[in-house]
């Protein structure tokens, strides 16, 4: 049977995933079939399996950080051939003839959101993750891995890379900026683990000059490993004094409750930007108008990444040769990887393995 994946499914929530053969979607002129090699493990995987954002439609086969070998391809589809290694993130699908995808930002499309997993087509055909043998999708939706990457390093960057990278290439980070990256560690959520990481090193690869941030010193050694030129503890009052109004950019991958815009607002440059891409359960607290404007802040948020960026990010992650700090997992032991995931083990990134 071509027409069908084996995947690492859940079957309802709380269980243990299990081998289950499950339908691949219709193909058509834009699929490509892909046999995967590795799948990187996000935050997002449990947040579904624990249907924390709304109901999930199992059987699910989670993973949004997809690499593996292209079998075939669709005649429409020019980006990709057999024979390549292909990346897929989070995204699977976007209408391509709204306004915002015209633009080319398909990953905000305004009429439909088709995840990788969890998801369904606009031919009501369900969309399976990367816990399996095999993925079928749109080929505008897959990317190719550069030769100097291997397939394990690719595979996180198609989500947690990408999030962390859009933002810092949008706002033009550079040799001449100074950013801070707040959300080194162990947060109190596997979601977020990862993308500080990669916004480390990015920033790095940028040129810029990159200070870890976090409300207390526990992350100081793991700031100094990843390549961090310095370290603040926002807690500690001359720390912030000796960045006060430094930073051009923070890039914001995990914050705690505590949080507070004015620590933000004292550091940041004049037109400074706080770019947002953590999604924590609370809220942030009220914004008071005056305090950004006089420093003339900008504060914004991003989504993953367009298909045009998702190129771009692992092109230049390749060129650079960024090293993602991953664990690998035998795809069967996704269990273990599931459990030491939620025990807050990865360091940054885990990565699972046919
Ligand atoms: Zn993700
Ligand atoms: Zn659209």
């Amino acid at each position: 049977m071509t027409d069908t994946l084996t995947g690492w499914a859940a079957t309802t929530k709380d269980a243990p995933l299990v081998q289950m053969q499950l339908p691949l979607p219709q193909w058509n002129e834009h699929s490509v079939d892909m046999d995967i090699s590795h799948c990187g493990m996000c935050g997002s995987d449990i947040h579904t399996l624990d249907e924390d954002w709304g109901p999930t439609a199992f059987p699910c086969v989670v993973g949004h950080e997809i690499v593996g070998i292209v079998t075939r391809v669709g005649d429409k589809v020019a980006n990709i051939k057999v024979g390549d290694r292909g990346g897929v993130g989070p995204l699977a699908y976007s209408c391509q003839e709204c306004d915002t995808c015209l633009e080319g930002h398909q990953n905000c499309c305004e009429r439909v959101f088709v995840g990788t997993y969890n998801g369904n087509y606009p031919n009501g055909d369900k969309s399976f993750g990367g816990y399996a043998d095999k993925w079928r999708g749109d080929g505008r939706w897959v990317f190719k891995v550069p030769d100097n990457m291997s397939s394990a390093d690719a595979s996180s960057f198609f989500c947690a890379g990408v999030t962390s990278y859009a933002p810092l290439k949008k706002f033009n980070v550079n040799e001449k900026s100074v950013v801070g990256v707040l959300g080194l560690g162990k947060l109190l959520f596997a979601c977020h683990r990862g993308l500080g990481h990669f916004g480390v090193l990015f920033a790095k690869a940028m040129g810029a000059t990159v200070i870890g941030l976090s409300h207390n010193d526990n992350k100081k050694e793991t700031a100094k490993e990843l390549g961090c030129d310095d370290y603040i503890n926002t807690h500690n009052e001359f720390d912030l004094a000796r960045y006060r109004k430094k930073f051009t950019h923070i890039l914001c991958t995990g914050t705690g409750s505590d949080f507070q815009w004015s620590t933000y607002y004292n550091l940041l440059h004049i037109n400074g930007h706080f770019m947002n891409v953590a999604a924590p359960e609370w809220k942030f607290p009220e914004i008071i108008p005056i305090q950004f404007i006089t420093q003339q802040i900008s504060i914004s948020g991003s989504a993953a990444g367009s298909p045009a960026t998702m190129q771009e990010m692992i092109n230049f992650a390749a060129e650079k040769e960024i090293k993602p700090w991953i664990t690998t997992y035998k795809m069967s032991d996704v269990n273990t990887a599931i459990s030491d995931l939620r025990a807050g083990k990865p360091r940054f990134r885990f990565v699972l393995e046919n």
